[in-house]
């Protein structure tokens, strides 16, 4: 394929309330083509289905592909309320124009408004253009002469389709229709008999039969373009230049190429992406689990981590490689290794993927992440440290997936034990533990400012002056500070509770277990 400098792509979302993760894997492959060839990746909004509008659904639409970091050069943004600039997003927010169907969202680049409920205007224009040429048509047809059609051709075993009846109203009937406020669509005069050819990156040549294919609904009664309709002006008006979307699409590039073919005007490239799959093989689904992104970023998976699996999912870059990060998927991405076989969306890749990429954090950025989570999490209202945060992550890296294990997993570090594991209690709390503890607290109460080392060597000196082995110390002493038995090395814990807040655990402990 050969590729023009103007490359334009773009991701055309209809904001249903939430980004599923196959649409993240369109606007993925959107903006990693566009980046890869100096292009441009625009950010389109199809919401003209009133039937279907959510409120709020493009404020988060907008928020999760900032989540997500897959930057546009054209199209909505959130107000400057939104920190696009902090996200490293280079889009200037300034001097764009406001939109009056979202609150808060401004519009950026040349070819506006990309939000489809403000252009309606624009979609009305080009219908008269279209019935001026008789490519399209007025229909005035009821709801029950369509069913009563439908049930006929139903009865005698033929395709079910409009059987072209308003086609061959007069000039005069259709004005007096108009007159007379009869409700109405506007079809598209699809020509029987013609091979419709349209050309797929990934499928290559597909060709479709016209005689199969509906005078479409281009313009719906409530004066609302259809999808079709709104797409194609859309598409050439904002010179899109290649149309890389779902396999679900591609039973509508016929009527979509109809529609250029009608305009007369030049048809992008198309590329349709393979299916997403259950493990089963069928179609993913939410029965099966999660499918917006928005439930993976509250569970806490990395925004590189999930770009990187659903990258995965229908491309490959030829190679062993499994983890990439942003700008290596740019550099390697190309169309011609999208495969046309549905892709297996397999969560335990994902959570590989999460471990990695945690692990290429540094400890600044983990940091980050935990302060946010513990500002949302039930510890919200305590004052932690840097410096002592940061002794956490580094005793809890190594045993962690997800940053809120942190939390999940060793709560202990930012509160008292709420209660003390049964299994443990049992298996290590005998009789004469707390005197033991007691012993162990006279030595640690000796000790200024102790470094790992030396509360190891307390503990060593009181287990050899009780005459028993450092084990029964070290398991009482970790389910009195944790509550737990698991978890990072003794000593590290200790050292990062500090020796006050370690005598004082102990002594809560033998006050409150009861064997
Ligand atoms: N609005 C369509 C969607 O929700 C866009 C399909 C296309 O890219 O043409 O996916």
């Amino acid at each position: 394929m050969s590729i023009s400098p103007t490359i334009r792509v773009r991701f055309a979302p209809s904001p249903t309330g939430y980004l599923h993760v196959g649409g993240l894997r369109t606007a993925l492959y959107n903006y990693l083509f566009a980046r890869k060839n100096n292009g441009t990746f625009v950010l389109r909004i199809e919401d003209t289905d009133r039937t279907r509008y959510v409120e709020g659904a493009v404020e988060n639409l907008l928020k999760t592909l900032v989540w997500a970091g897959l930057e546009y050069d054209e199209g909505p943004v959130q107000d400057a309320g939104y920190k696009m600039q902090d996200s490293g997003f280079r889009l200037q927010v300034s001097g764009g124009r406001v939109s009056s169907n979202y609150q808060g969202v401004v519009e950026v680049g040349e070819y506006g408004p990309y939000i489809q409920s403000e252009r309606l205007e624009i979609y009305k224009e080009h219908i008269h253009q279209l019935i001026e040429k008789k490519k399209a048509y007025y229909c005035f047809c009821t709801q029950e002469r369509l069913e009563q059609l439908r049930e006929a051709q139903q009865k005698e075993k033929l395709q079910t389709k409009y059987d072209k009846h308003c086609l061959n109203l007069s000039q005069s009937e259709i004005e007096e229709n108009l007159e007379a406020k009869i409700p109405y669509v506007v079809r598209l005069n699809v020509e029987g008999n013609q091979t419709v050819v349209t050309d797929d990156v990934i499928r290559g040549r597909v060709e479709f039969d016209s005689n199969l294919i509906d005078d479409q609904v281009l313009v719906k009664s409530d004066g609302y373009p259809t999808y079709h309709f709104a797409n194609v002006v859309d598409d050439h008006l904002m010179k899109i230049t290649h149309v890389i979307r779902g396999e679900e699409w591609l039973p509508s590039t016929p009527k979509h190429a109809l529609l250029y073919d009608a305009f007369e005007w030049e048809k992008p490239v198309f590329a349709h992406l393979p299916l997403l799959l259950n493990p089963d093989k069928s179609k993913l689904s939410k029965r099966q689990g999660d499918v917006a992104v928005e439930d993976y970023r509250s569970k806490g998976f990395l925004n590189e981590a999930l770009v990187n699996f659903v990258a995965l999912l229908g491309w490959n870059p030829g190679t062993e490689q499994e983890l990439f990060s942003m700008e290596e998927l740019v550099q390697q991405f190309s169309l011609e290794r999208v495969h046309q076989a549905g892709a297996v969306f397999n969560l335990e890749k994902l959570n590989w993927l999460n471990f990695e990429h945690l692990r290429k954090k540094s400890d600044s950025e983990v940091l980050q992440m935990l302060k946010e989570q513990l500002a949302e999490s039930r510890f919200k209202n305590k004052q932690f440290s840097d410096e002592y945060l940061l002794q956490v992550i580094e005793a809890m890296r190594p045993r962690m997936s997800f940053v809120k294990d942190i939390i999940e997993q060793s709560s202990y570090f930012f509160e008292l034990p709420a209660s003390y594991e049964e299994e443990g209690v049992k298996k290590r709390w005998k009789e004469e533990t707390p005197s033991q503890l007691n012993r162990l607290i006279e030595e640690f109460s000796s000790l200024v400012n102790p470094t790992k080392e030396q509360y190891e060597q307390a503990l060593h000196k009181a287990a050899e002056s009780l005459g028993i082995g450092n084990g029964k110390l070290i398991h009482a002493v970790r389910l009195a500070v944790s509550g737990v038995s698991g978890g990072p090395g003794l000593y590290d814990m200790l050292f990062i509770l500090g020796r006050e807040e370690v005598i004082r655990r102990i002594e809560t402990a033998i006050e409150k277990i009861k064997v």
